[in-house]
């Protein structure tokens, strides 16, 4: 497994914290010559925390709209991968959701986002979120629901875009096989329709009912939940000489 792609929250988190295992686990992916790329609904701007504080070369932010990596100076360097227009249409957007329904609670993190828009919704009346929900799809604004934000874009964004993208030109010689991808979201689906090694820790048990494209394996048990699961299951792949 030459490269290892998963979502953050719920996924190499427990119970919303980062723990020990965390660590663990990127020793276990150093020790075995591959490289972890975090793939998150989360902000650009957690982006940069990430490369700065954590050994990683690359992480893919805001659901696969901007690359962040280190070039060889050791500066971090964005790529967003969606259109300068898309960008300005999203903040018209959002200024016209704001107006429309002023109940809608935009997360802190939202002014260090430049490809999308997230929503807590934990923190609105159940009312308030369908109201949200019905306007972002009658305006034809592409959203998702990660456990954490309901996250919304202008343009061509998904995880599943953001990795291809990756692949293609930053790791052209690594085949789709010789990669896998860990999830626990509604805003994973696209890697789990997309890529064949695809494993759901056992969090996902609570949405698996609203995924149409579900991951080829779905971990089971308490043991198995968050970053747990992902590395009991990464140790077994590593462990066995068959590549998943
Ligand atoms: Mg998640």
């Amino acid at each position: 497994m030459k490269k290892v792609f998963s979502d953050f929250d719920g996924t190499l988190t427990n119970n919303g914290k980062l723990g020990a295992v965390f660590f663990d686990l990127l020793n276990l992916i150093e020790a075995n010559q591959s490289e972890l790329i975090i793939v998150s609904g989360r902000s650009l701007s957690w982006g940069h925390f990430l490369l700065t504080h954590f050994p990683l070369k690359h992480v893919i932010m805001e659901g696969g709209g901007v690359i962040l990596s280190r070039n060889k100076e050791g500066q971090i360097v964005e790529e967003v991968l969606v259109y300068d227009e898309d960008v300005v249409e999203l903040e018209n957007f959002t200024q016209r959701l704001i107006k429309e329904i002023p109940e809608v609670v935009l997360s802190a993190d939202s002014f260090g986002r430049k490809t999308d828009r997230a929503i807590e919704f934990s923190q609105m009346k159940a009312s308030d979120v369908k109201k949200v929900n019905e306007y972002l799809t009658k305006n034809n604004i592409s959203h998702s629901r990660s456990n954490v934000h309901i996250n919304y874009w202008v343009g061509d964004i998904s995880k599943s875009s953001g990795v291809k993208h990756f692949l293609k030109h930053y790791a052209p010689h690594i085949d789709h096989d010789q990669t896998i991808f860990y999830g626990d979201a509604l805003n994973d689906e696209s890697m789990f329709r997309d890529f064949q090694n695809s494993v759901g820790v056992s969090n996902i048990m609570s949405v698996l009912d609203k995924l149409k494209h579900k991951p080829s394996i779905i971990l089971e048990g308490k043991e198995n939940a968050g970053a747990n699961g992902v590395f009991h299951h990464l140790k077994e792949v590593f462990d066995s000489s068959v590549d998943f």
